[in-house]
C-alpha cells in the first residue's frame, strides 16, 4: 500500500515536526529550574527551538552557538567555551531511531567547586555530575516526547491513509454501481421495446384468430357438429386468454415506461362497485360463487380515472372468484375512511384527509403473511397448488398496485376472518362535497 510508505521514519526529518513546541519549552523550563542552569534545544538546521534560563542569567543574547559535532556520543559530552575560559557546556545529540534531529545544550556552567577557582560573573557553579545527570534526564524526557509525538503522527497518518483508502474503494464501487445501473437501464429499455414489439405483433394475428373462430362458432362458414363447436370454443377461449395476457403485458410495459396517464374526474364509487359485481357475476355463477356488494354510508366523492379504478376492481374480484372454492361468497365493499395527507415529496402535511376504501373479500385459501408484499411484483405467484390449479400470469396485482399508486393511493392484503383474503385499496384523492 503506497500510503504506508508515508508512515516510515524517513519523514521524521525535523524535530519541530514531531515535538510539540509548548511541551518542548515546558521541558526546558523545568530542566533549567531543576538545576538553575540555562538549557536550550537546537534543531539540525541550527534553529533555536526552546531556550530557558538564559534571560535570568543575563546570557540570553550572547550565549555562544556551541557546535554539536557529528561524532557526538549518544549520551553527550562536555564542551569548553572557546571564548570564555572556565565556562563549560553539556551538549547532547537528539536522535530518534538512528536519525539525528538536533541537539540540546546545558550551560554555560562552571564545574569548579573549589573556593580558589575564580567565580565567573553570571555563570552558575555546579558540579560536573549535576550537569551530566541533568543531561541524561533531559535526554530521557525528550526521547519519551519524541516517541509519543511520532506515535501520534503515525496514528493520524494511518487514519488519513485508511480514510483515503476507504474513499478510493467507495469511489470504485460507486463507479461500478453506476456502470451496472446504466447497463441495467439499457437492458430494461431493450426489454421494454422487445415486449412492446412482440406483444403488438402477436396481438394482430390473435385478433384474427378470435374473429374467425367467432365466425365459425356462429355458423357463418356453415353449420358445425357438436365436436367441431367444442374445438372452436376451445380456440376462442384460449385466444381470449392469450389476448388478456398480451394486453396485461402491454399495460405493464406502458406503466414501466412511465407512459401511464390518469384522467381524473369525480367518480361514483357506488355505481362502479355495482357495475363490476354485475360484470363478473356470470363468471362467478359458473362456480356457484355469489358476488355481493356492501356499501358504507356517505361515500366520499373522489377524483380518479374511472376506467383505471374499474380495472383495479375487476382484477381484484376476478382473483377472488378464481381462488375461492365453489359455493363461496365474494364481497365487494366501499366505505369512507381517512388517509394521511402527503405532499408531492411524500411528506406528511396537516391532518388526515377523507378517503375512499375499496375492499374485496373472499373465502379462498388466503395468502401467507410472508408472501403478501411479493404478490404485487410482476409475474410473482404464490408457490402453491392452488396457483397451479388456477393458472394465471402473475401480472394482475402488479397492474393493480401501479394503477393505485398512480392515483396516490395504497393497496395491501390482509387475512379475512374466514381464512380468505381481504384486499384493501385506499384512494385519498378526495374532492369534498
Ligand atoms: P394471477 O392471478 O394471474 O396469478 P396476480 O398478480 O393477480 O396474478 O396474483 C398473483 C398471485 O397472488 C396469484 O398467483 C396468487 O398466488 C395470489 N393471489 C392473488 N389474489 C388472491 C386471492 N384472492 N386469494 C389467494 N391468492 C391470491
Amino acid at each position: 500500500m503506497s500510503e504506508r510508505a508515508d508512515l516510515t521514519l524517513a519523514d521524521v526529518a525535523r524535530l519541530e515536526d514531531v515535538l510539540d513546541a509548548d511541551a518542548l519549552v515546558e521541558v526546558c523550563r523545568s530542566a533549567s529550574e531543576l538545576c538553575a542552569l540555562p538549557v536550550r534545544v537546537v534543531s539540525c538546521e541550527g534553529e533555536r527551538l526552546a531556550a530557558e534560563g538564559h534571560a535570568a542569567e543575563g546570557h540570553a543574547a550572547d550565549a555562544p552557538a556551541i557546535d554539536a559535532p557529528e561524532d557526538l556520543a549518544p549520551e553527550g559530552a562536555e564542551v569548553a567555551d572557546p571564548r570564555s575560559p572556565g565556562a563549560f557546556y553539556r551538549v547532547a545529540p537528539i536522535a530518534y531511531q538512528g536519525r539525528r534531529l538536533g541537539h540540546f545544550v546545558i550551560g554555560p556552567y562552571s564545574p569548579s567547586l573549589t573556593a580558589s577557582s575564580p567565580a565567573r560573573e553570571g555563570i552558575p557553579r555546579v558540579p560536573r555530575e549535576t550537569a551530566e545527570r541533568l543531561s541524561a534526564h533531559l535526554l530521557g524526557v525528550i526521547d519519551v516526547l519524541l516517541f509519543s509525538g511520532h506515535r501520534a503522527i503515525l496514528t493520524t497518518e494511518m487514519h488519513v491513509a485508511s480514510v483515503r483508502e476507504s474513499y478510493r474503494a467507495l469511489s470504485e464501487k460507486t463507479a461500478a454501481l453506476q456502470k451496472a445501473y446504466d447497463e441495467l437501464k439499457e437492458l430494461d429499455r431493450l426489454k421494454s421495446n422487445f415486449l412492446a414489439t412482440v406483444s403488438h405483433e402477436l396481438r394482430t394475428p390473435l385478433t384474427s384468430i378470435i374473429g374467425y373462430s367467432d365466425m365459425l362458432a356462429t355458423g357463418l362458414a356453415g353449420p358445425l357438429n357438436a365436436e367441431q363447436s367444442e374445438f372452436v370454443d376451445t380456440i376462442r377461449n384460449k385466444g381470449d386468454h392469450l389476448l388478456a395476457l398480451i394486453t396485461s403485458m402491454l399495460d405493464l410495459n406502458q406503466m414501466e415506461r412511465g407512459e401511464l396517464t390518469i384522467e381524473r374526474e369525480p367518480i361514483d364509487a357506488c355505481a362502479l362497485v355495482h357495475e363490476v359485481a354485475k360484470t363478473l357475476a356470470p363468471q362467478a355463477a359458473k362456480k356457484q360463487i355469489s358476488v355481493e356488494v356492501e356499501l358504507g354510508d356517505e361515500l366520499p366523492s373522489i377524483e380518479a380515472d374511472a376506467v383505471r379504478i374499474r380495472q383495479v376492481l375487476l382484477n381484484l374480484v376476478e382473483n377472488a372468484v378464481k381462488f375461492s372454492p365453489a359455493g363461496a361468497r365474494v364481497v365487494i365493499g366501499a366505505r369512507a375512511t381517512t388517509a394521511p395527507s402527503q405532499d408531492e415529496m411524500g411528506l406528511a402535511l396537516m391532518g388526515p384527509r377523507r378517503a375512499l376504501e375499496l375492499v374485496v373479500t373472499d373465502d379462498g385459501p388466503g395468502i401467507p403473511e410472508s408472501q403478501r408484499e411479493r404478490i404485487f411484483d410482476a409475474f410473482y405467484q404464490v408457490d402453491g397448488s392452488s396457483t397451479r390449479t388456477h393458472g394465471g400470469t402473475g401480472l394482475g396485482l402488479s397492474i393493480v398496485k401501479r394503477l393505485v399508486e398512480a392515483h396516490g393511493g395504497e393497496v395491501w392484503v390482509d387475512s379475512a376472518p374466514s381464512g380468505g383474503s381481504i384486499f384493501r385499496c385506499v384512494l385519498a384523492d378526495i374532492v369534498d362535497e
